[in-house]
């Protein structure tokens, strides 16, 4: 189970920083890292000394430049975050996190990443808005930031807590698959493709519309055998869309 969870560190600035993740991942067991356009150099004094013996994780992590990237394959994101945002998303505590994974991990497809943002701004909301649920460190309300490398150590304990409780769950049934994160985004692009054409939506007054559809949307946990059907929806609507000779709408 551990070594389907994924730990993607966003825009990180202090090669401190990644070197610590890299001892608390090791310390609890997990070894997949991700840096996304990381703002500093990776493997530097800093990051080997805060990694006490764990470097082999520094050296080895998949440095890519999107979040996309970094978890195309994973079939639940969790964004990290330290405060709440304006387009209130689906909250999980990092005890509830670890207990919903021996479930998600049950599959042989099943990939989970905890994703974790910037030393100075966090993840933004675009960022958070891609992420099936987010995950708060309760902490003093008044100073509720926790340093990078210590709130990766906090949410690695609660996954090794829940490996050493876990059950094997019986693995799901291969139509019974989640989509991934990049089936997600897919839809998403020619959900919002579609709305366009029908007229429904207009991305000069978006309204968060598109936000609260991807809220619904990763709120159900659409399986792919779902995603498709709803796709299969989406090409015929788009078939009956007027079509306008200004309009380009290549097929996905
Ligand atoms: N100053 C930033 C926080 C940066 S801390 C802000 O206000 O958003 C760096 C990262 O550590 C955060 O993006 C988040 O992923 C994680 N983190 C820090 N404190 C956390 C908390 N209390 N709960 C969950 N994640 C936290």
């Amino acid at each position: 189970m551990l070594d389907r969870i994924r730990i993607v560190l966003i825009g990180t600035s202090h090669p401190g920083n990644i070197g610590g993740t890299a001892r608390a991942m090791h310390n609890m067991g997990l070894a997949d890292l991700a840096l996304v356009s990381p703002r500093c150099e990776t493997v530097t004094a800093d990051s080997v000394s805060r990694a006490s013996g764990a470097d082999h994780l520094v050296n080895g992590a998949r440095v890519v430049e999107t979040l996309e990237q970094a978890v195309a394959d994973c079939t639940l994101v969790v964004g990290a975050s330290a405060r709440s945002r304006t387009l209130p998303w689906p909250m999980i505590t990092p005890r509830e996190l670890g207990g919903r994974l021996p479930t998600e991990l049950a599959g042989n497809d099943a990939r989970v990443a905890l994703v974790f943002g910037r030393e100075d701004s966090g993840l933004t909301n675009a960022e958070l808005q891609r992420c099936h649920a987010h995950v708060h460190i309760p902490t003093n309300p008044d100073f509720s930031s926790l340093n990078l490398a210590a709130a990766v150590q906090v949410l690695a304990y609660e996954c090794r807590l829940a490996w050493l409780a876990g059950e094997p769950a019986e693995p799901e049934a291969p139509d019974q698959a989640l989509a991934n994160h990049q089936e997600l985004e897919h839809y998403f692009a020619h959900l919002e493709r579609t709305l366009v054409a029908i007229g429904f939506h207009d991305p000069a007054t978006p309204r968060q519309l598109m936000a609260r559809l991807r809220r619904f949307t990763l709120r159900a946990r659409p399986e792919r055998m779902e995603l498709n059907i709803l796709r299969g929806i989406l090409s015929d609507t788009e078939k009956l869309a007027p079509r306008r000779d200004d309009e380009d709408r290549p097929g996905q």
